[in-house]
């Protein structure tokens, strides 16, 4: 590792070296990782009437003018001039640049690269930059910030390149010819001057590969789960037999195939950590049922701790209900209870009098300890953390963990996300569930859905609508109190209208649902605090104002609270942003209700960057990798890492040095402490 730090560099003094470390560059190590994000081509300058429009490129020609200088404002000069190739002219701007201007020469060809508009007859390039006629190579282009334009960085980074030598190769010879793999110089050269684009590829490949196996090594390095000895085993005894006898429906295969491998985990001496995945409303909480169930005719506990109170206690009395015969002890434990309550439930707790503990975050708290803990279940495990996660866990030796997600992943990319978890998926919905239909609109049509929403409220369904705003403020945005006061006003003077946000006090968000839930209120005027695994089945529209706010797996998500009955449901999206990608990735939400592709499109759009900078992950950026179109990168790298670890689990043996501390340094954010 070349830890040099960067002033040693000619040319990069102390305040250059601050720009630099902005970027996050401070050795000439990391200056060498840190890639271009493009890269211009000079090697084929073409004429201007092959240069396609609008779209950069290099066009070969001769300046036909001498340069004229218009002055337009006071700080503003132009410089034009016309060029020539094949008889077609191309007029060039350059803007303010009396230092490029002052080099043009009349009749001499240069090589413009820049952006080619205008119409068939004329023919127009801003600001190219501009290079002699016999300049032929692949130019990287960096991330630019302030003080360093992309030009600067080039040009220490081609300095740096004498360092090259001493890069660390963490690949053997063997090992790059099994996988077909450049060595780490070549890589590093050719990803910043790349001799040609097949060697770009290359070297893209090979620091892909890299980067992907760290993580993986990484993640199976300091996650390795699998194969922990639990001394909870529990004894099958046809209790999930039992347990269907209590269901008012039979369940789907995907949920008895999900509990028959959850089973297999419980059963057999080793932990389970799992991972169940499955689009709102494939039925995970009977999943969860059922081991709790299970766990507690083993006498021991079992805890589910979900998002949101509301959730919570729909959890605990959906458990009510089911378990009513079975003389189980289930407790609720919220932040908005008494203080007083708390404190009996955390007692019983500790006793061990109770065999089911579901409440929200509070259950993490230090003063909640438990008997015997064997089971802990997280509902909606996107929504915490996984210090969160960990220090529940923390609460018993070895217990059994199941956490569930609606947010659906590629599978490849939870196998990766997840490499220390095992997945169950539920990949099928309960019968009879209608397709909820979804229309785009935009706000002149209120008045027409509000008379839609009146029609099934007079039929004794009920309605959400959802806004992104708690109050009016500045914005355009629509907010729950406004509009649910012009609604109460208006529209909905003779219904019965609730409303729902973050900022109320628990118990009253509790009260609100439950009135819902019981039917006294009709309209719900909500924000996204009803997102997560409500389930009202008598809930038929689902109304989501500016909707270009939410994404789309969060509409997904709010949309899954409809169409839970046997009634039709309808999902409405109102937004009148008209820019960007709003109106076609709206548009997704009406061709599919399948979760999975949802999430696929949203990862798209928003970029794997997005998806590994986001902290819960607990997973370090990728750099160059592309979860997508790399996908066999990661499969590759994914084998060669469990097998690295499977040879020399602790990378203890010399040859694996270097991997391992590139492994702590790039996890070096994300864990506290590494061994
Ligand atoms: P999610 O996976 O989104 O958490 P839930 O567990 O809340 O979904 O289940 C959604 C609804 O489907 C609940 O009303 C539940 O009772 C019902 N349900 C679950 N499994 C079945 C099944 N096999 N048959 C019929 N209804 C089911
Ligand atoms: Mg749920």
């Amino acid at each position: 590792m070349i830890d040099y730090n960067i002033t040693h560099l000619i040319g990069v003094g102390q305040k250059k070296a601050q720009y630099f470390n902005k970027l996050g560059i401070d050795s000439i190590d990391a200056l060498l990782h840190f890639y271009p994000k493009d890269y211009i081509d000079l090697t084929k300058p073409v004429s201007i009437l092959n240069a396609p429009d609008d779209t950069p490129c290099a066009v070969k020609a001769r300046v036909i003018t001498d340069v004229k200088e218009h002055r337009v404002k006071k700080n503003m000069i132009l410089y034009k001039f016309t060029a020539q190739s094949e008889n077609v002219m191309l007029k060039i701007t350059i803007f303010n640049n009396k230092y490029a201007a002052a080099k043009i020469k009349k009749g001499v060809n240069y090589i413009f690269y820049g952006k080619i508009t205008g119409n068939f007859l004329t023919k127009e390039m801003n600001s190219p930059e501009i290079y002699s006629e016999s300049t032929s190579y692949i130019r990287p282009v960096y991330k630019a910030t302030e003080g360093l334009a992309s030009y600067q960085i080039e040009k220490i980074v081609k300095s740096a390149l004498i360092y090259s030598d001493k890069l660390d190769e963490i690949f053997s010879e063997d090992f790059r010819q099994r996988y077909d793999l450049t060595d780490i110089k070549s890589a590093i050269m050719n990803i910043h001057f790349p001799s040609s684009f097949l060697m770009l590829e290359k070297a893209r490949k090979r620091l892909a590969f890299e980067e992907m196996f760290i993580l993986q090594a990484g993640i199976i390095y300091l996650g390795n789960k699998k194969g922990i000895k639990s001394d909870f085993v529990f004894r099958e005894n046809k209790l999930y037999d039992q347990f269907k006898g209590l269901l008012p429906y039979s369940l789907t295969c995907a949920q008895d195939k999900a509990i028959k491998e959850c089973i297999s985990d419980l059963t057999s001496g080793n932990q389970m950590n799992r991972l169940l995945q499955g689009d709102v409303g494939s039925g995970k909480t009977v999943v969860a049922a059922a081991l709790c169930y299970i766990c507690s005719k083993n006498k021991l506990q079992s805890a589910i701790m979900a998002p949101t109170e509301v959730l919570a206690t729909q959890h605990y009395n959906s458990f009510k209900e089911l378990f009513s015969t079975e003389g189980l002890n289930i407790e609720l434990l919220t932040g908005s209870m008494t203080a007083k309550k708390k404190k009996e439930i955390i007692n019983k707790t500790q006793n061990g009098d109770v065999d089911i503990l579901i409440g929200t975050h509070t259950l993490i708290q230090d003063n909640v300890s438990f008997k015997n803990l064997a089971l802990i279940i997280t509902d909606e495990q996107h929504r915490f953390g996984v210090q969160q996660r960990n220090k529940l866990t923390d609460k018993s030796i070895s217990p059994h963990n199941l956490v569930m997600s609606a947010t659906p992943i590629p599978r490849t990319l939870a196998l990766m996300i997840y490499g220390d978890l095992d997945i169950s998926v539920l990949d099928e919905l309960p019968p009879g569930r209608k397709t909820v239909d979804t229309f785009v609109v935009d706000q002149s049509y209120t008045k027409r859905i509000n008379s839609f929403i009146k029609k099934h409220l007079d039929k004794g369904l009920q309605a959400y609508i959802v806004c992104p705003l708690v109050e009016n403020n500045e914005s355009d945005l629509i907010s729950v109190e406004g509009f649910a006061e012009q609604l109460k006003l208006n529209d909905f003077k003779d219904y019965k209208v609730g409303i729902l946000h973050g900022k109320m006090k628990a118990s009253e968000k509790d009260m609100i649902m439950s009135e819902f839930f019981r039917g006294n209120i009709q309209l719900l005027v909500s924000t996204t605090v009803i997102e997560v695994g409500v389930n009202v089945t008598n809930a038929t529209i689902m109304v989501i104002e500016n909707a270009e706010r939410f994404g789309l797996s969060q509409l997904h998500q709010l949309r899954g609270r409809v169409g839970r009955g046997k009634e039709k449901s309808y999902c409405i999206l109102v937004s009148n942003a008209q820019g960007g990608n709003t109106k076609s990735r709206l548009d997704i939400m009406k061709k599919t209700n399948d979760g999975f592709k949802i999430a696929d499109f949203d990862l798209k759009l928003r970029g794997p960057g997005d998806f590994f900078g986001n902290k819960q992950h607990g997973l370090p950026e990728l750099k160059i990798a592309d979860i997508f179109s790399d996908m066999q990168i990661i499969e590759k790298s994914k084998n060669a890492a469990s097998e690295l670890l499977k040879e020399d689990p602790q990378l203890k043996s010399s040859n694996n040095l270097l991997i391992k501390q590139q492994v702590r340094n790039l996890f070096k954010n994300n864990v506290e402490s590494l061994n």
